[in-house]
């Protein structure tokens, strides 16, 4: 008998692949001995979720439960489902997912989907069929958001993927050079990827301590098409790296991660911004974007592609039109400095500053753990089935910090901390 392997594509380097599985377990999530693991991967990964069961299970796991999309299957919905189709989800799994997390669960996503799946899409399903998701995971959503639970978000090269980050090459050397850049950007290509991570996590802390002693009472962003102040939340608190979960289990969210970020006002951000790369959303491309915002709210939306897209986005609910993150990353950041372009959040969010549309991070308010929704909203912490990050950074950005007296202190000078 012989056991079935996924076939590994020559491309990808299994060494780094596993330690790759093991920052998962150990750096991302910091597993618990005993603690059940829900995971959910796109069908290509399924070699990197093998290695990271292995080393889930090694670290003590209880239980490891994998769930898998398939860009076929997507697709398929929009070729042939009824109309109806698109405003259902899967409620049931999400109020399962939830109970999960309640119980302790751990949760690790891993990503890897053809940014642009859905791009020939019309976008009217795509919308209604990503509110119908959005409101149907809520349940679990909260949990995530309140980071009830130790949670972690990584990458696989998948070959989908690796063709719209590297369009003119072959489709081997196109993965092998994508795999090249999440394991660098994951610093799993050092000898000793735990070590590493311990060492960011404290350069991370240094700039989250400056920051949180400052207390700003404002942001202000300018540079070209950008002039905007941004409120920060009564009692708002700077993270970055590592952090700790409401279960006690401290854990890096996201590999990779360059940002520090916290809680803007939802009521006080002012004045308008240009986008300085494109978004991927949920398989649409929405580039070239510029709002206005007032009294925390977008008042005016454009988009040079996908401003149908975009506007279905803000539709989403009243708190869609509103900030809950804003976050600062240099110029200078490795994955900024790899010049790529990854269509993926979770690697554009950690080469530019950018700021999120929708739910805040009760995390990032001073005891936020034990705040109620009435007074993290009373805070100007706001709420929505979203959260989506778009970049406003560049070499050319400027970030004062402003006091509520008025007094202004230089944050960011031409993309860099200054
Ligand atoms: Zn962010
Ligand atoms: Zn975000």
């Amino acid at each position: 008998m012989t056991i079935h392997q996924p076939p590994l594509a020559p491309a990808i380097d299994p060494v780094l692949l596993d330690r790759l599985a093991e920052t998962a377990i150990r750096v991302g999530l910091n597993l618990q001995p005993g603690q059940d693991l829900f995971l959910t991967a796109p069908m290509a990964a399924l070699p990197l979720v093998r290695r990271i069961a292995e080393h889930a299970y090694k670290a003590g796991a209880g239980l490891v439960t994998p769930f898998f999309s398939d860009e076929e299957i997507t697709l398929a919905r929009y070729r042939y489902a009824a109309d109806a189709s698109f405003d259902r989800a899967p409620g049931w799994l999400y109020q399962g997912v939830a109970k999960a997390f309640s119980e302790n669960t751990a949760r690790l996503a891993v990503v890897g989907d053809n940014p642009m799946l859905l791009a020939q899409e019309d976008p009217a399903k795509v919308g209604r069929a990503s509110k119908a998701n959005s409101q149907a995971y809520q349940p679990a959503l909260e949990k995530i958001a309140g980071f009830d639970i130790n949670w972690n978000i990584l990458a696989y090269p998948s070959a989908s993927w690796a063709k719209q980050v590297f369009p003119g090459e072959p489709e081997e050397i196109a993965v092998a050079r994508l795999a090249q850049a999440i394991f660098a950007a994951s610093r799993v290509d050092l000898d000793d990827p735990v070590a590493a991570w311990a060492a960011h996590n404290t350069g991370l802390r240094s700039r989250t301590g400056w920051l949180n002693q400052q207390r700003f009472h404002a942001l202000h962003f300018s540079g070209p098409g950008t002039s905007l102040t941004v409120g920060l939340a009564d009692g708002h608190e700077w993270q970055g790296g590592a952090s700790t979960a409401r279960n006690g289990v401290t854990c890096n969210p996201n590999i990779p991660t360059e940002e520090v970020f916290t809680t803007p006002h939802a009521r006080r951000v002012d004045g308008h911004v240009r986008s300085t790369k494109p978004l991927s959303h949920q398989g649409s491309l929405i580039d070239g974007i510029s709002v206005r915002f007032e009294g925390g709210r977008i008042v005016e939306a454009h988009a040079g592609r996908g401003e149908a897209v975009l506007h279905k986005v803000l539709e989403t609910d009243e708190g869609a039109r509103r900030l809950g993150e804003v976050a600062l990353v240099p110029h200078s950041s490795p994955i900024s400095k790899s010049g790529l372009l990854f269509f993926n959040t979770l690697f554009d969010e950690n080469a530019a500053c950018h700021i999120a549309l929708g739910q805040c991070y009760s995390k990032c308010f001073v005891d936020g753990a034990s705040l109620s929704p009435e007074q993290l909203a009373a805070q100007g912490g706001n709420t929505s089935l979203i959260h989506i990050d778009w970049m406003i950074g560049s070499e050319e950005i400027d970030i004062d910090g402003v006091h509520e007296d008025g007094r202004r202190v230089p944050v960011f000078r031409k993309g860099e901390w200054a």
